[in-house]
């Protein structure tokens, strides 16, 4: 299978602080895959590190919410980076031809279903990364660590 991953769950040091999030259940699940490593945040040219952004509106393309934007937590806008990034990345996945990507959770970038809710506050809301909307969209199936846990339960086998 072909899979898109957010570089962070590969242990690429890619995130706002300069750190990774390895995780062992996707690294595992991954084995004898063609993995592409994507990070849209790295993309859109943000530097690393870089302040901690969120979507303040626009946060569910589904729901009618009104415009897409994202600041960070010194109140720049940084919606023209998001968006750019989540441009370069579905570039690269479909040219790659990923069947699946798996994702960062609650990312302003990655999150699938749940992302914060641009107060800074480290509340969730329903909603989408600009980069995972744009791959949802594109009729990529795309699913976070957890919900890949859950949905590969005996993931130390199946590259196998
Ligand atoms: S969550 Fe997405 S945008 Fe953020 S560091 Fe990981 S790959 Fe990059």
């Amino acid at each position: 299978m072909r899979i898109a991953v957010s570089a962070c769950l590969l242990g690429v040091a890619c995130r706002y602080d300069s750190r990774s999030k390895p995780h062992s259940g996707v690294l595992r699940m991954i084995e004898g895959h063609d993995v592409l490593p994507i990070c849209p945040e790295v993309a859109g040219g943000l530097s690393i590190p870089h302040p901690a952004c969120e979507i303040v509106s626009g946060h569910n393309p589904d729901a009618g919410e009104g415009r897409l934007a994202v600041t960070d937590a010194e109140g720049i806008d940084q919606t023209e980076a998001f968006s750019r990034g989540a441009q370069v990345t579905l570039d690269a996945v479909r040219e790659f031809e990923a069947e699946l990507a798996i994702l960062k959770a609650k990312s302003p970038s990655c999150g699938t279903g749940l992302v914060y809710d641009g107060t800074f506050s480290g509340t969730l809301v329903n909603g989408w990364g600009v980069a995972a909307r744009a791959l949802h969209a594109a009729g990529i199936p795309c699913i976070d660590e957890e919900q890949a846990e859950a949905a590969f339960p005996h993931a130390s086998s199946i590259g196998g």
